[in-house]
């Protein structure tokens, strides 16, 4: 590409409320008939634990009309709620309350149903289907009222209600590349100038495993492209988006009309799509640079119709600084559970539970090395040592109250013995100054006897007070 381009995302996360669904659509994996209600007490850790995280939006996802479903009509009754919507309004209030943007991704609904989050603070994700797909063998086979028409009649109510959507047009389930671009032509005349809607996303078929269409092939990417185009005509001036962790081929996207990826789940990864890798920020980055595109952050809500309602203001707020301190400082730090020393949910990493290990500015841990980390036979890697002496002194820096995001400016370790394998290993790290934004550490590592094997020192400059990710 000759120009700069730029391209959108927004930092979010999925919480799935229940899989329960009364449908049963060909191309998802995702629903069940038997799954539990997530409880109100449960969504408020998590959701508290997004905030900590700066996250700036929760989509609560759920599957369709799962009250329709004795166990749900008991769990819901059980927790005091007379109808799932008055429990998806719980829900909602649990983001509010941590300073998240609440969205609901739970179907169709019924215009009454919608009319009642209109105070909710919410908003909804339609997701459309462009043909009606209801022949044996065919996607919507066994989707009641999964169909173009019924996908408007939601907007509609959406409107009626005064609720902010967005449109989300599944596509490459078996339709034809004609009904495509035409329902993607009709939607655009319907609703660009509704001022309730917020942005518009491409979702391609890709299969996904346990579903009924897992063995079809995945849309080919020129029908990506066009679909692209063909949304940028119907809907001149929204962010159009494709999940990244689907498509990511950008320059010729963004050359189509993409401008924006949406919403990308770093904390959670997709749970309609879980055989694919949610990419991170810095990942991204790099991946547009190359092509001379800018990634900038961006909040969920882009119309003054759904800025303005008095429920989401202080949230707004709250979300809009996080979101200009992240694209003025350049750096994204996001704790997604992955990195290597303490994420739970890198499977290569070594899982110690650095979150536990630290009291005051002081952290401690002990770890017994096995042969994967050796250098010479017996004997641990200098590498490794440096980079848990690294990690323990970050968090010293940081804190037992995580107040202070700091990333490494530099290290020095000075190797006395060799350690050796199959021990246990006393890491300690303590804070022992600051000037400005650079605090000071060191460190060391510790036989059981007590004889020291490696000290570090550590400077490390300070990102963001109040809100540290890590
Ligand atoms: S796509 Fe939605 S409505 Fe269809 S089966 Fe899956 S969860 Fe249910």
């Amino acid at each position: 590409m000759n120009n700069c381009a730029s391209i959108s995302y927004i930092s979010s996360s999925y919480i799935e409320l229940t899989r329960t669904c009364h449908q049963s659509c060909g191309y998802c994996g995702f629903f069940r008939s038997d799954d539990s209600l997530l409880s109100i007490a449960e969504i408020k850790v998590r959701v508290a634990d997004l905030a900590r995280r700066n996250a700036t939006e929760v989509i609560f996802i759920s599957g369709e009309r799962p009250q329709e479903f004795p166990h749900i009509q008991i769990a819901l009754h059980n927790s005091g709620y007379g109808s799932f919507a008055d429990y998806l309004i719980a829900v909602c209030q649990t983001a509010i309350e941590a300073n998240l943007l609440p969205v609901l991704e739970v179907g169709y609904l019924d215009p009454y149903t919608w009319e009642k989050f209109s105070a909710a603070g919410c908003s909804a994700r339609i997701n459309l289907v462009p043909a009606a797909l209801s022949e044996p063998g065919q996607a919507l086979e066994n989707s009641r009222g999964r169909n173009p028409s019924m996908g408007k009649a939601c907007i509609e109510a959406a409107h009626a209600a005064q609720l902010p959507y967005s449109a989300g047009f599944v596509i490459g389930i078996g339709e034809s590349e004609e009904e495509r671009l035409s329902f993607i032509e009709e939607t655009g005349r319907f609703c660009t100038a509704d001022p309730l809607l917020q942005d518009v996303r491409l979702i391609p078929f890709q299969p996904v495993p346990g579903s009924a269409m897992s063995g079809r092939p995945p849309l080919p990417f020129a029908a990506v492209e066009k679909a692209v185009a063909a949304l940028r005509r119907a809907f001149p001036v929204h962010h159009i988006s494709v999940p990244p962790w689907l498509f990511y081929r950008f320059p010729e996207l963004v050359e189509a009309g993409l401008n924006d990826l949406g919403s990308v789940p770093i904390f959670s990864g997709d749970p309609t799509h879980p055989n694919f890798d949610i990419p991170c920020y810095e990942t991204l980055k790099a991946r547009l640079e190359t092509h001379n595109i800018l990634l900038y952050e961006r909040g969920t809500l882009s119309t003054t119709a759904a800025i303005n309602r008095p429920e989401v203001i202080n949230t707004i707020a709250h979300t809009r600084s996080l979101i200009e301190r992240r694209n003025l400082s350049g750096l994204n730090l996001v704790d997604n559970d992955h990195c290597f020393v303490c994420g739970p949910r890198n499977h290569s990493g070594l899982h110690i539970p650095m979150n536990k290990s630290v009291e005051g500015h002081t952290c401690t841990f002990t770890w017994t090395p096995g042969p994967a980390y050796q250098g010479y036979a017996g004997i641990v890697h200098g590498g490794v040592l440096s980079t848990l002496l690294d990690e323990s002194m970050a968090y010293a820096v940081m804190g037992a109250e995580k107040q202070t995001l700091a990333v490494t400016a530099d290290i020095r370790v000075r190797f006395l013995r060799p350690a050796p394998v199959g021990v246990p290993l006393k890491f300690v790290a303590t804070l022992v100054g600051q000037r400005k934004n650079l605090h000071f550490a060191r460190g060391s590592v510790i036989l059981p006897d007590g004889s020291v094997l490696a000290e570090s020192e550590g400077r490390f400059a300070e990102i963001i007070i109040h809100g540290a990710s890590k």
